[in-house]
């Protein structure tokens, strides 16, 4: 939709019109056909001509020699392209009137003057003799595709000087008006009232033959050219470069042979008309529903190769149009299937990418999550595995008995609860678990992680100072938030070196309480600290140092300080260390100063 109605949008405005013109050069320049033979003919009035008559001054002169000589070929007709609207020698004019009255069928220009309001006309001396007037208006946008066949100012109207001498050579009577087209003994030509009755020129493949007065003058045979066929006389110098216009083909040509162009597009008959005004609309409606389509049914390379198949389709279309003489403007039909195409392609390839995307990371995190399970299954696993293969193998007293069976039972309530930890994170991940709300001292929170920590930290004979824990209370899943503690200062003992320290800072800021948790280990990059709670993010380091891990727990206990309304914050220095901090909101107790008043002192050594 959004491609339609751009593409009208574009369609109807100047720059478009600018490229359809262009569009229809090429259209035309690419599909001349060959076969074509001149019914006319030009009499030139070239430069050499005019050096040998010693200027135009001398042209009536001279023209009234030579044009009996054109004439005795007998022509079909002879269009006169020259303003013949002053009275100069009598005596020449007088010449010049007797000669176009041996000629059959003439026809003299008339042009418009003064701002478009009168006609400069021959004079009567020559009007007498002529069979018509036609006007001599070519209509270059800078382009001579068209041109008009009628022209009309100050309530009078004259037909294009082509379709004068096309008439006249056809001996056909008046011509025949209707809103859509003109018709001129059996030609129908398709040239409508709205459009000032213009069509467009179809030009001949190669130039028009032309004779030049000096030859006429020299070789009074070479008139034979001119037998049978419609004679255009003009000017074809250089210094009538006023007179040269552009043409479709990229060439200028003159005046007088566009004329000539003209009539043999009415003597052929072959007529290239613009498309309905509906039809670009209707097409464009077409092409962009096609493209947008093909991403709809279709997805993967078939989508790509339709595509392009069908913008090769869409673009052969004008060029099928034409070849039936329809021109249809191309740019709002190409602008809207390329647009469409291009919306409905990024539209669909960031859909299929963003769904393979997904796809991937769901199995890499099932996969992932799988192997933290298990990994972390296996602990507890061994202990029961080695507990009860010790009871079944050998004969032990009831005392060993019972630490076993006591170990098997504290082991198997680990497991169950790991279980149960890692479904509800999972759960509270999807969205899909309501939060305990219990209230409870985050000392005790604190201090219960800090001693399943300091067994950690005692095996690698590194230091855990506690410093002073506030007696605030917090309201939320006690469970969960001695899980993400826990994390945080397994993973300081983790990526930190043996016999280092690690630090736990608690104060109260802004009616939060601030956990910090430091270490002194391998520390982490910005790229890194960018990533660390994305799920199964490892940095390099962390990967390369061999250490074990998965990259779930931090987006785990990220999860939990968020449904508890609080945030993590963390700095970190590669080979220096980590400080991670944990902002929570907590629940109404103590005043903030009794609560560090009251705060326990104290520092756990493990060393
Ligand atoms: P795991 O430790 O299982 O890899 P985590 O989600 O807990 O997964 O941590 C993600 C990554 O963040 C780790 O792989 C590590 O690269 C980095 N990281 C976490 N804590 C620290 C720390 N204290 N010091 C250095 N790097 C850390």
């Amino acid at each position: 939709m959004l491609g339609f109605a751009a593409a009208l949008f574009f369609g109807w405005s100047k720059p478009a019109a600018q490229l359809d013109g262009q569009a229809y050069d090429w259209l035309f320049a690419t599909s001349q056909t060959p076969g074509w033979q001149a019914h006319s003919a030009l009499l030139a009035i070239d430069e050499a001509s005019l050096i040998e008559m010693g200027g135009p001054r001398n042209l009536r002169k001279t023209l009234a020699e030579v044009l009996p000589r054109v004439c005795a070929a007998k022509p079909t007709a002879v269009a006169v392209d020259l303003m013949l609207s002053t009275i100069e020698d009598p005596q020449t004019d007088a010449d010049l009137a007797k000669a176009f009255a041996q000629c059959p069928s003439v026809v003299l220009g008339a042009d418009i003057v003064r701002k478009d309001s009168i006609w400069e006309e021959p004079i009567a001396a020559f009007r007498q003799t002529s069979a018509a007037l036609a006007h001599v208006h070519a209509d270059p946008d800078p382009v001579s595709r068209r041109i008009p066949l009628e022209k009309a100012v100050n309530q009078k109207r004259y037909w294009a000087l082509a379709l004068e001498a096309f008439r006249l050579s056809k001996q056909a009577g008046p011509i025949l008006e209707s809103p859509d087209d003109l018709n001129v003994g059996l030609t129908r030509i398709p040239a409508a009232r709205a459009t000032a009755r213009s069509i467009y020129i179809n030009y001949v493949p190669s130039s028009i033959p032309q004779v030049t007065i000096k030859q006429i003058r020299h070789q009074p045979e070479a008139a034979l050219q001119f037998s049978n066929k419609v004679v255009f006389l003009g000017y074809t110098d250089q210094s009538a470069a006023r007179d040269r216009l552009m043409t479709p083909m990229g060439s200028l040509m003159t005046g007088v042979e566009i004329h000539a162009n003209l009539f043999e597009t009415l003597h052929q008959g072959i007529f290239v008309t613009d498309a309905a005004v509906t039809l670009p609309v209707l097409f464009t409606l077409v092409a962009v529903a096609g493209a947008g389509l093909i991403f709809v049914f279709l997805s993967g390379s078939l989508a790509w190769a339709a595509a392009a198949l069908w913008l090769i389709l869409v673009h052969l279309a004008p060029r099928l149009l034409f070849s039936n003489q329809i021109f249809l403007g191309p740019s709002m039909l190409l602008s809207g299937v390329w647009l469409a195409t291009i919306v409905s392609a990024s539209f669909h390839y960031f859909v299929i990418r963003k769904q393979w995307q997904k796809s991937e990371a769901d199995k890499t995190r099932y996969q992932q999550a799988i192997h933290f399970v298990t990994h972390e299954m296996k602990t507890p696993l061994t202990a029961i595995q080695g507990s009860s293969e010790l009871m079944t193998r050998y004969k032990l007293n009831e005392d060993k008995q019972k630490q076993f069976a006591q170990m098997i039972h504290s082991e198997s309530k680990r497991l169950a609860s790991m279980i149960q930890t890692f479904l509800d994170v999972e759960r509270l991940a999807e969205g899909e678990m309501n939060l305990k709300q219990d209230n409870f001292a985050l000392a005790s929170v604190l201090l219960a992680s800090l001693d399943r920590a300091r067994v950690l930290a005692e095996r690698k004979e590194m230091t855990l100072d506690v410093g002073a824990i506030p007696t605030s209370q917090i309201t939320g899943d006690k469970e969960l938030l001695e899980y993400a503690f826990y994390n945080l200062l397994n993973n300081a003992v983790k990526y930190s070196p043996e016999r280092t320290g690690i630090e736990c800072h608690c104060s109260l800021n802004d009616g939060k309480v601030h956990v910090a948790i430091r270490d002194y280990g391998m520390g982490m990059d910005s790229n890194d600290l960018k990533k660390i709670f994305d799920r199964f993010y490892r940095s390099k380091r962390a990967e390369e140092s061999g250490i074990s891990g998965t990259g779930i727990g931090l987006s785990i206990v990220n999860e939990i300080v968020k449904q508890h309304q609080g945030r993590i914050e963390v700095e970190s220095e590669l080979g220096k260390g980590s400080v991670f901090t944990v902002i929570l909101p907590f629940a109404q107790g103590p005043s903030l100063d009794s609560d560090i008043g009251n705060a326990n002192q104290r520092t756990t050594t493990a060393r």
